[in-house]
């Protein structure tokens, strides 16, 4: 038996170096209850404020590996107080979408039931405030930036959430409407590495392209589609042109990283996008270090416009010729559509440009889109 004085003291509860919210977000329409962690490093309110989800489609994986680096790699940095900003994390946005298995399958795009997108019908928070906003407007940008700001998240917080869906799409943009970077983790089937981004944020978005090595950019306006992007940035655009007599900088830099395809989830791959996004932060202010040069962009930034889907016109056995990544001439055959009986169907390119995407099940049927290509006609 030892001596009760000699015992090592136990040693105080580990705290730790973030800020941990846990927001239930009730039943879902099958009856499973979820939850949705949140992850908050540095001083609350700090800035510049960085916020970074993943997995809202929850069947886009690549983001899940980055984010478990970030938050080792974050808690190192917030240990040695090296972090000057605030940066919030969500490591798993949409717990519903994970939960839907179907055979071996997890179907995390759309809400079963619904089949409503989980990254469609986020607030227009422009219209939201711009009542509110109107004649209080002034010649100072900050000013402006601050109450606009203010206004968002008072009107989110009037807001009813009635289902788990609602809850959680609520919880995310509570969380970012006001970040001065928004980054929504993604994948696509079959694809390189490429983002979009606000029209407006471009060429100040270069920083995140060249660090991330996107081999596409692509810029876009206000769609109404309300994907999480756009309703993090595009309130700006969308105030700056109701209010053009004062100044609304682009207050929020808010991209959708679509992170290669759910084929390319490694570790290393993971280490890799998670090292690119910290020197990212670190060349906004948002982490202490050094990022060193700035690598040169390889891809090209574009209107969405410019964004060309293959779709095929008749049903059958896709047989693709080439792989995302390549360049094409105009003409160039890009896949045949192969029919149980009768005729193929050639997917020739309709311009000179780069396949960024193409669909990882190779089944066909009219207008199933089948590719996407960037480029001019
Ligand atoms: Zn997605």
């Amino acid at each position: 038996m030892s001596d009760p004085l000699t015992q090592t003291p136990p040693s105080p509860a580990t705290e730790k170096p973030y800020r941990h919210e846990t927001v239930d977000l009730g039943e879902d329409l099958s009856g499973k209850r979820h939850t949705l962690d949140i992850l908050k490093f540095g001083d609350p309110g700090a800035r510049p404020k960085a916020y970074l989800q993943t997995a809202l489609h929850a069947d886009e994986l690549p983001g899940m590996l980055i984010m478990r680096n970030l938050i080792e790699r974050l808690s190192e940095m917030a240990e040695h107080g090296e972090i000057t900003g605030e940066v919030v994390l969500v490591p798993t946005a949409n717990p519903i979408g994970l939960s839907q298995l179907v055979g071996q399958y997890m179907q995390g795009r759309v809400e079963e039931g619904t089949h409503k997108n989980f990254n469609r019908a986020f607030p227009n928070l422009a219209e939201m405030v711009e009542e509110k906003i109107a004649g209080r407007l002034g010649d100072d940008p900050a000013e402006n930036i601050d109450l606009i700001r203010a206004e968002m998240r008072k009107a989110l917080d009037k807001e009813q959430s009635t289902t788990a869906f609602e809850k959680m799409q609520h919880t995310l943009i509570s969380n970012a409407c006001d970040a001065d970077i928004a980054l929504d983790l993604h994948a696509d089937n079959h694809a390189i590495l490429y983002l979009y981004a606000n029209k407006r944020s471009w060429p100040e978005a270069k920083d995140l392209a060249a660090e991330i090595d996107a081999r596409a950019v692509l810029l876009s306006g206000y769609s109404g589609d309300g994907s999480f992007d756009e309703a993090c940035g595009g309130p700006w655009l969308l105030l700056s042109e109701k209010f053009p007599d004062v100044p609304i900088p682009q207050a929020c830099l808010s991209s959708t990283l679509e992170l290669r395809s759910n084929n390319d989830v490694s570790g290393a791959y993971a280490r890799r996008d998670s090292e690119a996004l910290l020197r990212f932060l670190q060349r906004r202010g948002c982490l202490k270090g050094d990022p060193g040069a700035m690598p040169r962009l390889l891809g090209d930034a574009i209107p969405i416009e410019n964004m060309h889907r293959l779709t095929a016109s008749i049903e059958g056995v896709v047989d693709y010729k080439l792989k995302p990544g390549d360049t094409v001439r105009k003409g160039d055959l890009i896949a045949e559509i192969i029919p149980a009986m009768g005729t193929p169907e050639e997917i020739t390119s309709p311009l000179d440009g780069l396949i960024i995407a193409l669909h990882d099940q190779t089944w066909a049927w009219p207008d199933k889109m089948i590719g996407k290509l960037v480029g001019s006609a």
